[in-house]
């Protein structure tokens, strides 16, 4: 399965001269929620990174992703791994576990994510989970931006990352590409402008 050409077949990931929301400028543009809008694909991503991490023995109770951006593709993966499934989100920029969820103690608990950058919110609603008497076994995602290393990819773990390195973490490709503050650019170096992806109003 050639996952980015899913990714570009779905208008996911863009190519050109993107201004991000960081402010920092990049020639490709990430965006899953435009991978998971048919759920045919969803699926079959899900099934993909599924089968990796049945294929690794490791033992998942419940997926348990951070919204907005985990939740399409955690609901996915646990569909696909046949357990249950919760989110945790964002109270007054705190993340907490809602809705009635309930976590039991020592219950294997797999962080999923649509995109991991360096695993930040991934990591702050791993904390919630543990806290509640969870046990974080592992994290998924289905896109590594390049900054964490993943099993079965030599791509190793940079500075920034935040996950831990003692639990695997499974993504099914990684889209590492540049990103340049605007003073140094090279595109606009090059003569071309910075647009916004999904400048119509997202
Ligand atoms: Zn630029």
């Amino acid at each position: 399965m050639n996952i980015k050409q899913i990714y570009m077949d779905a208008n996911a990931l863009l190519e050109g001269h993107f201004k991000l929301s960081s402010g920092n400028h990049s020639q490709f543009y990430l965006q899953s929620a435009k991978v998971l809008e048919d759920p045919k694909t969803a699926k079959l991503l899900a099934d993909a990174l599924a089968l990796q991490i049945k294929e690794s023995g490791l033992e998942v109770d419940t997926v348990c992703a951070p919204a907005l951006g985990g939740l399409i593709a955690g609901f996915a993966l646990a569909q696909a791994l046949d357990v249950r499934s919760i989110f945790a989100e964002r109270v007054n920029g705190e993340m907490s576990i809602r809705r009635g969820f309930e976590i039991k103690k020592g219950e294997k608990v797999l962080m999923c994510e649509d995109i991991i950058t360096t695993g930040g919110s991934a990591m702050e609603a791993a904390t919630v989970v543990k806290s509640l008497g969870g046990e974080i076994v592992g994290v998924a995602a289905l896109a590594n931006r390049g900054f964490c290393k993943r099993e079965n990819s030599s791509v190793e773990t940079k500075a920034n990352c935040k996950l831990p390195q003692d639990i695997p973490f499974f993504a099914l490709d990684d889209f590492t590409f540049e990103i340049y503050a605007a003073e140094v650019c090279p595109l606009c170096k090059d003569g071309s402008k910075a647009i916004k992806p999904g400048s119509r109003g997202n």
